[in-house]
């Protein structure tokens, strides 16, 4: 038994809930919770990259710590009850190439950002996709939802 399937993190094989912590003051003891669903997924992201560490740059957010950073007011990011999204980044890989891979696994919604891809579980309603320029962010309609590469090219072209 050479033991790799075993888990290592406490999340998941490779995940650790410290990992995800809301970094406010105020969230030191709460209780970290993250969608086993984001997980999995997480896991099959990090394969594709033959293991490369996934960092995570944001996991859980409480209200106040999702204000602070001026995410989106029902960010995926606050538990309820679980967290279903995070910010990840992987040395070496640009953003857009962990957005395609996501959108290859599915079951995903993509945001492109310049140094971090933003990846959560809930369903398109109606954006599948969204692309961070500056401090706007362009989202995908219905027609643009069928291809986060075409739509990443015209996104881009416009800029
Ligand atoms: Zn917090
Ligand atoms: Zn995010």
């Amino acid at each position: 038994m050479d033991g790799n399937n075993d888990p290592l993190g406490d999340l998941s094989t490779n995940f650790w809930k410290w990992e995800f912590r809301c970094p406010c003051q105020k969230c030191r003891r709460i209780k970290v919770r993250v969608s086993s669903l984001l997980l999995f997924k997480l896991e099959m992201v990090r394969m594709t990259f033959n293991d490369k560490p996934v960092i995570v740059l944001s996991g859980n957010r409480c209200e106040e710590e999702n204000k602070r950073v001026g995410g989106f007011p029902s960010s995926k990011h606050i538990p309820n009850p679980d967290g279903e999204a995070s910010d990840i980044r992987i040395k070496g890989v640009k953003p857009i190439d962990i957005g395609l891979a996501a959108e290859k696994i599915g079951g995903l919604r993509i945001g492109i950002a310049k140094t971090y891809c933003h990846l959560d579980v809930k369903s398109p309603s109606p954006s599948k996709f969204w692309i961070y320029i500056g401090n706007k962010i362009i989202y995908s309609g219905s027609i643009e939802n069928e291809s986060l590469l075409k739509f990443y090219k015209i996104v881009m072209g416009e800029k």
